[in-house]
């Protein structure tokens, strides 16, 4: 193993119990401090942007790969919608569609048309609200009632 690289370190800086900041190195690769635990997230940043700043690579990429995130996370909260031409739009698991209907809750049962992998409509649950997905969301066929338990 090589030693490490003196750019690519820092020191803890947090407080000790004798009120000194730590000398404890850490770096991008194991930022965290034997002794303070995860180097607060405003470090990491500022050593990124300090990296990036004095052109080392390691830094450069590190910031572009978060500054990247923060956009993807932007854009999907620019996308992110809860109604969809009017309709209330609903996740069941991983997939969301629109009803035309009275409010649908959390935990409510619906038929939902068939698709290119399951042809048959089927039954799911809801499990969320909204959307950031940009194509067209199929429509809830149905909600289906729960049945009345008690047979009178
Ligand atoms: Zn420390």
């Amino acid at each position: 193993m090589s030693p490490p690289d003196p750019e690519l370190t820092w020191l803890c800086g947090q407080p000790k119990t004798n009120g000194e900041p730590c000398r404890m190195r850490a770096d991008l690769g194991s930022p965290d401090c034997r002794i303070h635990g995860p180097a607060p997230v405003d470090t990491l940043r500022l050593r990124m942007w300090d990296m990036h700043r004095r052109g080392i690579a390691a830094g450069r990429e590190l910031l572009a790969r978060e500054q990247a995130q923060a956009a993807r996370e932007a854009e999907r909260a620019a996308r992110w919608r809860l109604t969809e031409r009017g309709l209330q739009v609903v996740q069941f698991g991983r997939y969301a569609y629109v009803w035309d209907g009275p409010p649908l809750k959390l935990g409510d049962r619906c038929l939902l048309p068939g698709n290119w992998l399951v042809a048959d409509p089927m039954e799911a649950e809801v499990t969320g609200f909204g959307t950031d997905y940009d194509g067209t969301l199929a429509q809830v066929l149905r909600k289906i009632e729960e049945e009345a338990t008690s047979d009178r």
